[in-house]
């Protein structure tokens, strides 16, 4: 397929995940960095998929204004956002959307992690269930919005483990495997991950619809 696909995300550690999983559409797959674009949004959806919708549709705006305005490159480009995060059933799905912001936006993942498990001191077994959830958003050029969900289901660990990965991961224990994912390789981590399964569908969603113009 030819053109180009925008993640707006200044994650690079995403952008990574991002640009294997979506090799082989055939598309150039840049960063907000990489095409010179840079906004300040304002996340304030009270869903995973609100919260992508409003990044990828203020994004995909932008990138309408700048093709409108004489800039080439921007003609017919595809913005995709994420949002993400993790559920802990026991704290009624707390952080949930609000996981990058849980205790403060500086506060440290050993901090934030520490916490929860001492939230969940009196928790066993299944009443340890947790999720992360990711929501894709696909803003196209006509303006028209694609989403698509993401989830991996695993338990709160009883203390941290692994050094891999980032956030919450040395808490969220598979219990299948009995590693956290912070102790999967990054190979392993996409393969099962919400933001993996994510990417995938919006990538099959994406291939039947422009496959189809
Ligand atoms: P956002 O999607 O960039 O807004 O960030 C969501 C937040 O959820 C991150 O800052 C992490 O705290 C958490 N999170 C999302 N995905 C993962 C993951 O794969 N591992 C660990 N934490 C995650």
């Amino acid at each position: 397929m030819n053109g180009r696909i925008l993640f707006a995300t200044s994650n690079e550690g995403k952008m990574r995940e991002v640009r294997m999983i979506l090799a082989d559409l055939g598309m150039e797959v840049l960063s907000m960095k990489e095409a010179g674009i840079s906004a300040e949004i304002v996340e304030d959806g009270t869903t995973f998929e609100e919260n992508a919708c409003i990044k990828a549709t203020a994004i995909g705006r932008l990138c309408r204004e700048k093709a409108l305005a004489g800039e080439t490159s921007f003609e017919g480009t595809i913005v995709l956002a994420d949002d993400s995060g993790l559920e802990v059933d026991f704290l009624g799905g707390e952080p949930g959307i609000y996981s990058a912001r849980y205790m403060g936006e500086d506060t440290s993942y050993e901090v934030k992690n520490q916490a929860i498990i001492d939230r969940l001191s009196e928790a066993k077994g299944e009443e340890r269930s947790a999720r992360f959830v990711c929501a894709i958003a696909a803003a196209l050029p006509d303006g028209e919005v694609l989403t698509a969900r993401g989830t991996i289901e695993g338990r709160i660990g009883h203390e941290a483990a692994g050094e891999g990965g980032f956030g919450y991961d040395p808490i969220f224990y598979l219990p299948e495997r009995g590693l956290t994912t912070a102790q999967l390789s990054a190979g392993e981590k996409n393969e099962i991950s919400h933001r993996g399964r994510a990417l995938r569908a919006i990538k099959e969603t994406l291939k039947r619809k422009l496959g189809d113009k």
